[in-house]
């Protein structure tokens, strides 16, 4: 790699090793901060190493080899703030879910690591993350508003209104490859129960990428059928735990442990969202 190559959000990967140091490869900075972070596991070319130290100032991961068995994910907190819309309009067959496209802005902080067993796929511990800077980046998206009579309905029969859009919003990123030749992988999503502009909820689906690659455009088109598709999956789940299972509404790559989450309340607010009155 040639230095000029790099742009400044870029990483180098040393490898550490008796004798002499060698570069593995280069990572930005958004897979650093999650995946690359002091303790963290590290995957390349089906060997697996530990990181050692992060150095942010010099722009440099430090990896030893090891042969571990069990493997390393992040917590995050993330805010997301639109910066325009590009288009928007009202879907549902009662017109009252109110639906936006843009520009946002998304901010992650890493601030935990969970080591997990490769086999039983237990948490084997969990670590704080410290000083690790916040990623920032803009993208597209599209957000959509729950109508305030429905979380009305929703407390009052005693669902979760934090769980409900959580998993609504996993359903969708999962549902989403069916509309669009993505991965799960491409989006990212934040359920908000209270927005303070809106004052209503409001989940948004993103592009994971700096700068969108026009999935979020797609999503905003097909919304409706998203949400549908959403029900089923959510519907067609035979299993009985108020949180769900990983087919339905768990995310592999949740940045909040799947926490909080509300299967009973997804479904009863994505039929009042669907249905004709
Ligand atoms: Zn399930
Ligand atoms: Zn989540």
């Amino acid at each position: 790699y040639g230095l000029n190559a790099l742009s400044n959000r870029s990483y180098k990967v040393i490898l550490r090793r008796t004798g002499k140091d060698e570069l593995l490869t280069v990572e930005d900075e958004s897979y650093v901060f999650r995946d690359l972070h002091p303790g963290a596991v590290y995957l390349y070319e089906a060997e697996s190493y530990v990181v050692e130290d992060l150095d942010l100032e010099e722009k440099i991961v430090r990896i030893l080899r090891a042969d571990v068995e069990f493997y390393t994910q992040s917590l995050k907190h993330t805010e997301i703030t639109p910066l325009d819309k590009q288009a928007q309009g009202k879907t549902g067959p009662n017109k009252d879910i109110e639906k936006f496209y843009g520009r946002v802005k998304v901010e992650h902080e890493y601030y935990s690591y969970k080591v997990i067993d490769t086999i039983s796929q237990e948490i084997i511990s969990r670590h704080p993350l410290e000083n690790i800077p916040i990623i920032e980046f803009e993208t597209q998206a599209v957000w959509f508003t729950i109508p305030f009579e429905l979380q009305k309905e929703l407390e009052l029969e005693g669902f979760d209104l934090g769980g409900t859009i959580h998993a609504i919003e996993h359903a969708m990123i999962a549902m989403a490859p069916a509309l669009a030749q993505i991965s799960r992988w491409d989006l990212g999503g934040v359920s908000i129960d209270f927005d303070t502009v809106k004052q209503q909820p409001i989940i948004y689906i993103y592009d994971a990428y700096r700068g969108g690659i026009g999935i979020s455009e797609q999503l905003y088109f097909n919304l409706f059928e998203l949400l549908n598709l959403s029900f089923k999956l959510i519907e067609s789940c035979s299993c009985k735990s108020s949180n769900g299972c990983p087919v339905c509404i768990m995310s592999p790559k949740c940045g909040n442990n799947n926490d909080p989450l509300d299967k009973e309340g997804a479904l009863f607010l994505l039929n009042k969202l669907l249905d004709a009155k």
